[in-house]
């Protein structure tokens, strides 16, 4: 079999699972779980995997709802990755009920066409996109173990084959004061709420001043316990984006002046708490070609960036630091729809967006058979890869 007949097999192959992988996605959308708790979705498309006589190695690098699968032998490995978590309170905002779908019906149409191929491909259940990166504890815990090239796709509302996804630290901050009777002793207490909004108003100074293609932003997680009460805690989460990892670095730095000045003025102590952090993601340029070529021949015509369009982060970034990726957007709407909104989880259930899945997992799937059958695309991929890291 060629090339051109394997992608036609893969097309009627995820033809053939469109109804068990649309129920999948809609099961997923309907119930949706938080990073780390991600449950029900792990275990649906693990156990589709299984009815297909997949081996499926669940909890896998560590991570209880993390799942991988394998098919094929020998060398390269590409993986498909898929995502499957949701947001507090709008659901699934973000569309990550399509990706974890997707590249399970990417790696079973690709497994179908694999006879007579050398190399392998991997499916990744990938949890905690939305918080915890959860890819870097993949990529600690070995799930990525001799991975040469990764593929995922993301929702959005526009086809983009290279988003910018800004790289992201994030801050907890804790202010700790005394507790004392607001009205009979205030003398006594130190007030951590002031400690903390002090600092939040000097950092909400400094954003008036950062570049405009960065971000800081959060939301304070505990303001004390009762108004009679002189608040001996006080809480806050940020999250600081930049496309520069140097300037991030200086934001860093600010930012936590910002917390560090205000405990001096109000004699409270800060206890600050920096996450992992989320990197740029890295758009391999010859495997985003492939991606776009396949995704062309299924009917969708993928555009470059613009430099008004602006997305979040993902710890897709960090995966595409060390290994050749692509993370493109597909449209699910039929017009701009703001992500982590309640109009974008509406979306996630759609028609449009079910019928994107699926192009989605053929477009992934004929992108990873372009790098087993095409030693010299995967001989590209490495150049980019290498060539933007030196
Ligand atoms: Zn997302």
């Amino acid at each position: 079999m060629d090339a051109g007949a394997r992608k036609r097999r893969i097309s009627e192959r995820v033809d053939a699972r469109g109804e068990a992988l649309d129920r999948l996605a809609l099961d997923i959308h309907a119930r949706p779980e938080v990073a780390f708790e991600e449950r029900f979705a792990a275990n649906a498309l693990a156990e589709y995997l299984e009815s297909e006589k997949v081996a499926v190695r669940r909890g896998a690098g560590g991570l209880e709802t993390a799942f991988v699968a394998e098919a094929g032998s020998g060398g390269p490995v590409v993986a498909i990755l898929g995502e499957y978590d949701a947001l507090p309170g709008i659901g699934h905002g973000c569309g990550h009920n399509l990706m974890g779908t997707a590249a399970v019906g990417a790696f079973l149409a690709l497994r179908d066409v694999l006879d007579g191929l050398r190399g392998r491909i991997r499916v990744i259940g990938c949890p905690a996109e939305e918080r915890g990166n959860g890819k870097v504890r993949l990529m600690k815990g070995g799930a990525f173990e001799g991975v040469e090239a990764a593929l995922i796709f993301h929702p959005g509302d526009r086809d983009e084959i290279d988003p910018l996804m800004l790289a992201m630290v994030s801050l907890d901050v804790e202010v700790l004061g005394k507790a004392a009777h607001a009205a009979a002793e205030p003398h006594d207490g130190v007030n951590a709420l002031d400690g903390l909004v002090l600092g939040w108003t000097a950092m909400s100074a400094l954003r008036l001043l950062v570049r405009s293609d960065s971000r800081i932003h959060g939301i304070i997680t505990d303001g004390g316990k009762a108004a009679n009460i002189i608040p001996d805690r006080a809480a806050a989460t940020l999250m600081v984006r930049s496309p520069d990892n140097t300037y991030i670095g200086d934001l860093r730095r600010r930012v936590l002046a910002c917390f560090e000045g205000a405990a001096v003025a109000t004699g409270t102590e800060l206890r600050p708490t920096w996450s992992d952090v989320c990197e740029l993601v890295n758009t391999n340029r010859p495997l985003a070609e492939a991606f776009a070529e396949n995704a062309r021949s299924l009917g969708r015509t993928m555009h470059a960036r613009r430099p008004s369009d602006t997305h979040g982060s993902t710890d897709m970034g960090n995966v595409t630091t060390v290994i050749p990726g692509i993370h493109p957007f597909l449209s699910i709407t039929e017009g701009p729809v703001p992500g982590h909104s309640i109009a974008f989880t509406e979306a996630a259930r759609t028609p449009r967006a079910l019928e994107t899945m699926r192009l989605a997992a053929k477009a992934m799937a004929m992108t990873a058979l372009d790098v087993l059958v095409e030693p010299a695309l995967l001989k590209r991929a490495k150049e980019a890869h290498d060539g933007r890291a030196a």
